[in-house]
């Protein structure tokens, strides 16, 4: 058991797990009730006792989805009857895809249990996840199913939809099969607390989870002070299990420094996507300082394609009519995953696009039709 003399002060103020809301700009952060102060103290929540009250059979044998399902549903196609279904390809069998839905993928068991100084076991990280999954949900609904174009009129977002989708990526961001590893291999050599044998591997998880809510308000915050584009791609676009890539820095050590100023894409479904373009990307022209949309013509987003897949931890995930792979082959190393004994340099990348004017959008039927693809831009 932990015995470091830090004795919480901290107590629950009720009986519910939620008992306290944080107000984070116009952001409502809902926080365990223990944790104590905007500073990210961990060992408030760690210590509290009683969320594991809930704890059951299910305590780390959970189904935790690293990309939400609901995320996940915009590159499946609908079979009907709640069948959607995915093409997956495994990173080390790339050319042996295969057909599954997203309720069966990017899926580990008990990935987000934590437990307390106590080692009593609780599922809070996923709660909070949860809820970012809900607010981002209706957001990505009304600029993914605008009813004028491919790309919506009204663009940028209303602060509040904007607040949304930035917690929404900083938590993706955070949360990913590849940061664990990250963080898991920076950390060799450190002293690892002493728990019971019995919750030992849901203990294991509570240094990424601690990372997590740690970084969270700050990413959101940083992601939300950033110019978004969002754009069209004629070329059919994939996502992974690091669906938020971080050009020229996903792995880096200080991941608010890096989300400050490197560009930014995230994969919004097979044709949609946003980017948030960096300093550089800025420098370059500015019109890209504040929000604007774009056209992602065929070389560009083949490219695209090409920083999402060296980005994947495991997985790489697309529409089963939107296969990149008919337009595009992987080439060159992808990014190094020193974890794994790799520690190749990490390819390079700088990204070119023009700016859509306010007055054009592109036609819904781009969606799913395909012309020939083009290789200028
Ligand atoms: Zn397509």
């Amino acid at each position: 058991m932990h015995s470091d003399g830090a004795k919480t002060d901290v107590k629950p103020r009720s009986s519910s797990r939620y008992a306290a809301r944080l107000t984070l700009g116009i952001y409502r952060f809902v926080r365990p009730s223990a944790y104590c102060s905007a500073s990210g103290n961990w060992r408030c929540l760690v210590g509290n006792g009683s969320a594991g009250k809930k704890a059951d059979h299910n305590v780390g044998k959970t189904r935790d989805h690293t990309v939400p399902q609901m995320y996940l549903r915009r590159f499946a196609e609908d079979r009907g009857r709640e069948q959607p279904e995915l093409t997956v390809r495994r990173i080390d069998h790339v050319d042996r895809p295969f057909p599954t839905g997203p309720k069966n993928i990017l899926v580990e068991r008990g990935f987000y249990w934590g437990s307390t100084l106590e080692g009593v076991p609780h599922h809070l990280v996923e709660e909070l996840l949860m809820q970012f999954e809900d607010d981002a949900a209706p957001v990505m609904k009304a600029v993914l199913d605008a009813p004028e174009g491919a790309l919506p009129e009204s663009w940028p977002l209303a602060p509040v939809e904007r607040m949304h989708l930035a917690w929404w990526m900083a938590a993706q961001i955070l949360r990913t099969t590849r940061q664990r590893k990250r963080l898991t291999h920076a950390s060799q050599g450190g002293k690892a607390l002493e728990v019971p044998a019995g919750i030992a591997a849901i203990a294991a998880n509570n240094p990424h989870l601690q990372y997590i809510v740690g970084h969270l308000a700050a990413l959101a915050l940083t992601l939300y002070a950033r110019p978004w584009g969002l754009g069209f791609s004629g070329m059919c676009l994939l996502t992974s299990d690091v669906p938020v890539v971080l050009f020229n820095a996903q792995d880096a050590d200080d991941q608010l420094a890096a989300a400050a100023f490197c560009d930014i894409v995230l994969p919004l479904d097979p044709h949609r996507l946003l980017l948030l373009p960096g300093i550089a990307t800025q420098a370059l022209d500015s019109r890209k300082r504040t929000d604007h949309r774009m056209v992602i013509q065929g070389a560009v987003g083949m490219a695209l394609v090409q920083v999402v897949y060296d980005a994947a931890d495991t997985f790489v995930v697309h529409h089963p009519l939107h296969d990149p792979w008919r337009y595009w082959k992987p080439s060159g190393p992808r990014l190094p995953s020193p974890w794994d004994g790799q520690n190749h340099p990490a390819p390079t990348y700088a990204i070119e696009y023009d700016i859509l004017p306010p007055d054009l959008t592109v036609e819904r039927r781009w969606l799913t039709e395909h012309p020939p693809p083009t290789t200028t831009s």
